[in-house]
């Protein structure tokens, strides 16, 4: 599959599981191989992205080279993401329910019991709120996601790398039921049982 029908792939699984919407989230793939940035365009329904929409970006110009509709004004967020990760080709991007709840309060997300932590292991941290649009968005990602392959953002959403679109989506998606079961939880009463020895 070429990269931009990956990336519709991708955004129209993102809309049916309601994960992102016209507004809202942004995924991308980078080639590395030609410096090219590949991502979801500003205020486009992803559910109907086509090829043709998909925007491309001069890696390290940020000059849009390909696409109808311009580039999510969040692409330095995946730049960021991207470059503090060299060995991650794809992030992405989005305010999903649970995650987000969690991040609009600041709070990390403490994963205490669930098949996840092949995954991601134990705490999925925040970062504090960065303004969209500026290169702020990015405050403090770099470092958070040298010990993590997913962040929280401040009063925004959450971002997951990974080494392809398919692997990034699979753990934003798991990551999501994780935070649902841990509200959940919460809700009726309790709080998610420790299991010390798994943090080790
Ligand atoms: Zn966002």
């Amino acid at each position: 599959m070429n990269i931009k029908a990956e990336i519709c792939a991708i955004a129209k699984m993102m809309e049916e599981k309601g994960y992102v919407d016209y507004f809202e989230g942004n995924i991308s793939i980078l080639d590395r191989e030609n410096n090219k940035l590949y991502i979801t365009p500003t205020q486009t329904r992803k559910l109907t992205l086509t090829e043709d929409e998909v925007a491309v970006l001069d890696f390290e110009t940020e000059e849009q080279l390909e696409g109808s509709k311009k580039a999510s004004s969040e692409y330095r967020l995946h730049k960021a993401a991207l470059l503090a990760r060299p060995d991650c080709n794809a992030v992405v991007h989005c305010h999903c329910k649970y995650l987000t709840a969690y991040a609009v309060q600041g709070k990390e997300l403490v994963i205490k019991s669930n098949n996840l932590m092949q995954l991601v292991k134990g705490v999925i941290p925040c970062i504090p709120f960065g303004k969209a649009g500026t290169t702020h968005i990015a405050d403090g990602l770099a470092e958070k996601l040298q010990e993590k392959d997913a962040c929280l953002l401040g009063n925004h959403g959450m971002v997951a790398v990974a080494k392809d679109l398919s692997r990034a989506a699979a753990l934003q998606e798991s990551l999501e039921k994780a935070a649902e079961i841990d509200w959940l939880a919460r809700a009726n009463g309790g709080q998610p049982i420790d299991i010390p020895d798994l943090f080790d």
